[in-house]
């Protein structure tokens, strides 16, 4: 059996679901949901870019694999250094390092390595692919850097689609596609402009030249995702600039990675996501936790209305959850997730509970903060994540106007709207509440490749009720 993953990037799931019922996805409908099923999954915190691909190559979380964002702050000697540590300390996966994302990966073998028979087009994670299987690179990259800036997605889009025709007289176990086009044109415009309803169509036409060009060989299974969903932004609420005005002098991309005396460094994911690292240039290595945080900052950050949720380590093994002044202390309990609230019930699970991994999931999902409890969880299982974890509320973000291009859109919160994501495989799917995390084990397992032990994601055969027996035999 053969694998293709196509990685719809930034789809949401009702956008997707209203084209497929409108008869605009065909191909996506016929070789794919009519096969196996189309779902609603959920992503991770921060649900961006790059970050939220790890669960697909990795089976594992950000947090695992020491990858807390897509900017984050690099703590102790290199931040404290002379003018250039101090610009390798300040990581940003979005400019001239995004490769090193690669080199910062503390996860195990990525799925390439495991499927040595491997391709991947327009992938930012690039460990463990055989030389010259990654492919179209440079047009990737001079492609990427222009639609970045005068919009032109769907060209590049369209350089994937024709990479991903030619693999198809090409021998190959697993094909990893990614389409950029759905995030980069939703940030520009919102996520039901024609624009971006555009972009899904083509990717559709895309499956459906492969198929046709795979002719009799037996088709691939196919699996068809998103690293995260997607909102209208109404207002940029920078922490940086609110720190500034407080007198806090900030360290931030992309002007100010040098800023002297820098009382704090703000690092933004996607841009919905933040995390906030007190006293950069200390040169300490250990992450703060409560009872070392500076209480009236932290007053002042959790009372910026665009914060929805935020999160911190509580000293005690554990994770404190804040939202709308309220906190619970997360704790894991084995593979189980104990969620004990001081006061009220900031995550809206109903009250104290201890719940299997997999329930707490389900039970999250039905909040208005999906899976934030195992989420919360990942992240501070790096020290590399910021001493503050923030997540804006539908509407907002944390990065100001002065972006070029200015983000109209965006993701990277706790929310519904930017964790819950489109699952589709042309496999049976579980019914059981799903996360990103769990399609790599899925995959390997459909490739008969044996999932390697201690991943994040749980294989479908795990999570699959067993079918029911036909009724004749089970009166027999
Ligand atoms: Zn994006």
């Amino acid at each position: 059996m053969r694998v293709v993953f196509i990685l719809v990037d930034g789809a949401r799931h009702d956008v997707l679901r209203e084209l497929v019922d409108r008869g605009d996805m065909p191909n996506l409908a016929r070789h794919v949901i009519e096969r196996g099923g189309l779902t609603v999954g959920t992503s991770v915190f921060p649900s961006t870019t790059g970050v939220a691909y790890v669960p697909f190559l990795y089976g594992c979380y950000p947090g695992t694999a020491g990858i807390p964002g897509i900017r984050w702050l690099d703590r102790g000697p290199q931040a404290a250094g002379d003018w250039r540590a101090q610009w390798r300390a300040a990581r940003s996966y979005c400019g001239p390092q995004a490769g090193w994302i690669n080199r910062d990966l503390q996860a195990g073998r990525s799925i390439f390595e495991l499927v040595p028979e491997s391709l991947a087009i327009c992938t930012p994670l690039t460990n463990g692919l055989a030389p010259g299987a990654h492919l179209i690179p440079f047009r990737r990259a001079l492609l990427g850097a222009v639609a970045h800036y005068a919009g032109t997605y769907p060209a590049l889009d369209a350089a994937v689609a024709d990479a991903w025709l030619a693999t198809a007289r090409r021998p190959w176990r697993f094909l990893f596609v990614v389409f950029p086009g759905p995030d980069g044109m939703t940030h520009l415009y919102d996520p039901r402009h024609p624009k971006v309803l555009a972009t899904y169509r083509a990717i559709d036409q895309a499956l459906g030249r492969f198929m046709a060009a795979m002719g009799s060989a037996e088709p691939p299974a196919l699996f068809v995702a998103a690293d995260h969903g997607a909102s209208v932004m109404r207002e940029h609420c920078d922490v940086a600039t609110h720190l500034e005005a407080w007198g806090v002098r900030t360290l931030r991309h992309p002007m100010h990675v040098w800023r002297r005396t820098a009382k704090a460094a703000v690092m933004v994911s996607g841009n919905a996501g933040v995390q906030v690292y007190f006293e950069p240039r200390s040169g300490r290595t250990a992450p703060l936790v409560e009872s070392e945080l500076p209480g009236d900052l932290m007053e002042r950050l959790l009372g910026l209305p665009a914060v929805r949720a935020a999160a911190w380590r509580d000293g005690r093994g554990g994770v404190t959850a804040w939202a709308a002044g309220r906190r619970a202390r997360l704790v894991e309990q084995g593979s189980a997730i104990r969620y004990e609230p001081g006061d009220g019930d900031p995550l809206e699970l109903g009250g104290p509970c201890e719940l299997s991994d997999r329930d707490m999931l389900a039970r999250s999902r039905a909040s208005g903060l999906p899976d934030a409890p195992r989420q919360l969880l990942q992240l501070f299982r790096t020290s590399r994540a910021g001493d503050l974890a923030l997540a804006a509320r539908l509407g907002s973000d944390f990065r100001g106007p002065w972006e070029i291009p200015e983000h109209k859109s965006g993701h990277g919160s706790l929310i519904p709207d930017h964790m819950e994501v489109p699952i589709a495989a042309s496999v049976r799917l579980p019914s059981v509440a799903l996360r990103t995390v769990d399609l790599m084990p899925a995959m390997l397992e459909t490739l008969g490749v044996p999932v390697p032990a201690g991943l994040d994601g749980v294989p479908f055969s795990r999570l699959l009720e067993p079918r029911r027996p036909p009724a004749r035999l089970a009166s027999a």
